[in-house]
């Protein structure tokens, strides 16, 4: 048993609205298994004794962050696709172009890089929205499931815990158009030929587990959706799907199925507590309605929405209906939770010319418990004993973060910040330095690589 006192300078405890001083955290195993407030109203009568060989965790210590969505490859794009016009579906044609370079190596070498790069900024846990299945010409590798085993490897790799969301991706548009040029290696055929692949796909690894995920109304077509869904419920599996992130994707299902996608989500039984709606910007009154009564939790990923000039989901509204909401850094034009979780709030502000719609409680729940219980890991996301032992620890004083109180982090702090990060008990960052991966090298070649 392989125990491990850690003492934090600030701890975030559940249901607390403000970090506690002076927190004595025990972990063993990969658990936590003593969380003892040491100072205040909250500390033991008798006193605690605290062993010298303690690990002191100065600043802010929350729980493992959980980045609920993922295209990992998208990170090769930052920075040279923001300087242009156009709108999302430009930007796509540029996705593809990368997309079609990619093998089971270069993507392993590309995602240990990019997930390395998440385990910096605090991430403990991604949710990887995955449809890069087949050669390009759209044969499948002698493993059918050899890029998603590059996935689960990677993550490995960087010390972090992995979904793999195996992404149903059948059609170019809602009309059932076939896929063509770069989409047809995303394609397995038909549904029922998704869910024999994805069913060979059993990583053992404890750091990863599967889940499913419906690409978007425009690549299932609706006869197809209770496949994929069935699939999830009977290995009570996560599913994640891409709901409404351009008006033209609703104009479409409306052409083709006379309703939105919501609509034709919920009428196939993809909607509930087990689903996640990726995006979910352009909603209908209707279409929260159905989210919310199903308890369907929405993730939002402002920071790729604002550069793919998407729009501004309704998040208030979402969790006025009881919509758990999660976090993603989706195309990874930045991967830092902290910048995500503030613009759910200042987003609103923006369009409501009102301040103060999420508590920073709520912020961290959304980016902490509710993103780990999207990717189907119930046991982490909170200091508490019996929770997976990730502590992710935020220094207090860098030049964004002195004098700010502890409180404060999710408007201030940043990726950078995060100094220590222990990830099932094991600690895979210390003081700001991923232990295993030399991130900026590794994600320069791999990035030069598919961009040659
Ligand atoms: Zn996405």
């Amino acid at each position: 048993m392989t125990a491990t006192r850690w003492l934090a300078e600030y701890a975030w405890l559940p249901e607390r609205a403000e970090p506690t001083p002076d927190v004595l955290i025990e972990t063993a195993d990969g658990r936590i298994t003593g969380v003892t407030p040491l100072a205040g109203d909250d500390a033991p009568a008798a006193g605690v004794e605290v062993m010298a060989d303690a690990v002191r965790l100065p600043g802010l210590t929350l729980p493992g962050l959980a980045n609920a969505h993922s295209h990992a490859f998208h990170r090769a794009l930052r920075g040279r696709t923001h300087g242009g016009r156009g709108d999302f579906w430009t930007w796509r044609d540029r996705m593809y172009a990368v997309a079609t370079r990619l093998d089971p190596d270069s993507y392993l070498a590309l995602a240990r890089a990019v997930y390395a790069e998440m385990a910096l900024a605090g991430i403990t846990c991604v949710g990887e929205f995955h449809y890069l299945h087949h050669n390009p010409d759209g044969t499948p590798y002698a493993d059918p499931n050899a890029m998603g085993e590059a996935l689960v490897e990677a993550a490995a790799h960087a010390g972090i815990r992995i979904t793999l969301l195996d992404t149903c991706y059948l059609t170019a548009t809602v009309d059932g158009q076939p896929l063509a040029g770069p989409q047809r290696r995303f394609g397995d055929g038909d549904a029922l030929r998704w869910a024999q692949r994805a069913d060979a796909f059993t990583p053992t690894d404890d750091h990863a587990r599967v889940g499913a995920a419906i690409h978007s109304v425009r690549a299932v077509p609706a006869g197809q959706l209770a496949t994929v869904v069935g699939w999830a419920d009977r290995r009570g599996a996560p599913l994640h799907v891409h709901l409404s992130e351009q008006p033209a994707e609703n104009d479409a299902c409306r052409a083709a199925y006379g309703r939105t996608p919501a609509r034709l989500l919920a009428d196939h039984g993809a909607l509930g507590p087990g689903t996640t709606a990726v995006h979910a910007t352009h909603l209908t009154g209707s279409d929260l309605t159905l989210l919310g009564d199903s308890r369907t939790g929405v993730c939002l990923c402002p920071t790729t929405e604002r550069d793919l000039a998407d729009g501004i989901g309704p998040a208030r509204r979402m969790a006025d209906v009881g919509l758990p909401l999660s976090l993603g850094s989706d195309s990874h034009a930045v991967i830092d939770l902290f910048e995500e979780a503030r613009a759910v709030e200042l987003d609103e502000r923006l369009r409501t010319r009102r301040r103060g719609h999420f508590s920073p409680a709520a912020l961290r729940d959304a980016a902490t418990v509710d993103g780990h219980a999207a990717l189907g890991w119930r046991d982490a996301g909170r200091l508490a004993v019996g929770a997976r032992a990730d502590l992710v620890t935020v220094r207090l004083d860098s030049p964004r973060t002195a004098g700010v109180p502890p409180v404060g982090v999710w408007f201030a702090a940043g990726a950078a910040d995060v100094t220590h990060v222990v990830v099932d008990g094991r600690t895979v960052v210390r003081d700001g330095r991923h232990l295993t991966v030399d991130v900026p090298a590794e994600l320069a070649s791999a990035i030069a690589e598919v961009n040659r």
